[in-house]
């Protein structure tokens, strides 16, 4: 499914050049649980914005569902996140004016979807992670772990085949990063392909696979569950 070829990206600040990621080859098959994990400013959120069509790289290539993606342009790259990828961060981004169902509805309006088909299809989504009594509830009246859940159900409800989460229990206590980490095994066993960024072992076990960034470079990729 997402295939990184000799990916490197750097950031001008004034007039230096700072390398941050140098040379990532990675491949992640179409149904795989990944975990990546490293130090802090390693390149992970870097890294995470590339395979997510957030931002591009400096050179090299990335194949994704076999179409090189590395050359696209802006318009193309939304395309693809808009009906590809859902996204999960640490500190939720959830819009603070609207309930927990007009804030799953959101990516299905900028995806054209009917307003009666946006509605049940939120609706489905909310009761996937558990949060069919909490519909009608401002991001603010939920605990830290429903809000994820919220956005964990924003970010499903167009069905993509891609999941990607940077840090999704930085913010939450340890009982409740597990629950939110067992939604994501449940996701993937559904099939889709999940991708999340942690720096808590206890997290990156939910994966089958985890990745070590180090430096901008993949340092090892070890296999948990003996996919
Ligand atoms: P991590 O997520 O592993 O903590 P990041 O990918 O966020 O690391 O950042 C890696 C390095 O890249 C850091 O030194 C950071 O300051 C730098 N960096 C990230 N994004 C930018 C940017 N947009 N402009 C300049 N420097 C950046
Ligand atoms: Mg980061």
């Amino acid at each position: 499914m997402i295939q990184l070829q000799s990916i490197k990206k750097s950031f001008l600040i004034g007039k230096e050049k700072i390398n941050v990621l140098n040379d990532i080859n990675l491949t992640i098959e179409d149904g795989e649980f990944v975990a990546i994990m490293g130090p802090s400013g390693s390149g992970k959120s870097t890294l995470m914005n590339i395979i997510g069509c957030l931002d591009k790289p400096s050179s090299g290539n990335y194949f994704l569902e076999g179409d090189d993606v590395s050359n696209y342009n802006d318009k193309e790259l939304a395309k693809v996140r808009n009906e590809s990828i859902g996204f999960v961060f640490q500190q939720f981004h959830l819009l603070p004016r609207l309930t927990a169902l007009k804030n799953v509805e959101l990516p299905m309006i900028y995806a054209g979807v009917s307003k009666q088909e946006r509605r049940e299809r939120a609706v489905e989504a909310l009761e996937k992670v558990g949060l069919s009594d909490r519909m009608d509830h401002l991001p603010n009246a939920l605990s830290g772990g429903q809000k994820q859940r919220v956005a964990i159900a924003r970010a499903i409800v167009n069905k993509p085949k891609l999941v990607l989460a940077d840090e999704p229990t930085g913010a939450l206590d340890t009982k409740t990063s597990k629950s939110i980490m067992e939604q994501f095994r449940e996701l993937n066993e559904e099939g889709v392909t999940i991708v999340v960024v942690t720096h808590e072992p206890e997290i990156a076990e939910y994966a089958d696979r985890t990745i070590m960034v180090r430096d901008g470079m993949i340092q090892s990729s070890r296999f948990e569950r003996g996919l």
